[in-house]
């Protein structure tokens, strides 16, 4: 049963712009990953999409114990194995994104479904999504080179960010 509106999904997504987001269109792809898990529609899980929601709104990126902390303090007696094994089931179904940071450590992402990669503060952790890319052909004239089969490709972008910039400048 889908309800989807053929306007929306035709018109231009807008990534990037943060306040500009369609709020709706993230909430229908996270409820929709967990109605693909097939799990019944529990409180914690009622909370956690309401959290992502609220974090695909903001554009933030963040880490499985921030999730958790956040939740906890909504619905005290939801467990990390939960927020974890949730995580990862959003991973899975690309509703999150995974960003590794400088140190490894890793932070989650709700991003526009577009194309894009990502910028990482090495400051304060916030990541960006940024569109450009290699042409096709030249990601896949570098495989053939190596002998490689292309399947897939990422690109971070480690620096300082703007606020992180001027904050150091005061
Ligand atoms: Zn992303
Ligand atoms: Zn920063
Ligand atoms: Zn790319």
């Amino acid at each position: 049963m889908k309800n989807e509106s053929r306007d929306a999904s035709r018109s231009p997504r807008q990534v990037c712009a943060h306040g500009d987001r369609h709020a709706s269109e993230e909430v229908r792809r996270i409820e929709n990953a967990f109605f693909d898990l097939s799990r019944p529609n529990t409180a914690p899980r009622r909370i956690l999409v309401e959290k992502l929601a609220e974090l695909a709104r903001t554009g933030e990126a963040f880490s499985t114990d921030d999730l958790w902390q956040g939740l906890r303090a909504v619905h005290g007696r939801i467990g990390r194995a939960t927020v974890y094994r949730s995580i990862e089931q959003l991973v899975e179904s690309k509703v999150l994104d995974r960003v590794e940071l400088r140190d490894g450590s890793r932070r989650y992402r709700v991003c526009g479904g577009a194309h894009h990669h990502h910028l990482v503060c090495n400051t304060c952790h916030r990541v960006e999504e940024f569109q450009e890319c290699l042409s096709v052909r030249t990601i896949e004239e570098i495989g053939r080179r190596h002998g490689f089969t292309v399947e897939e490709h990422t690109l971070t972008v480690y620096g300082t960010c703007s606020s992180c910039l001027k904050s150091g400048d005061k």
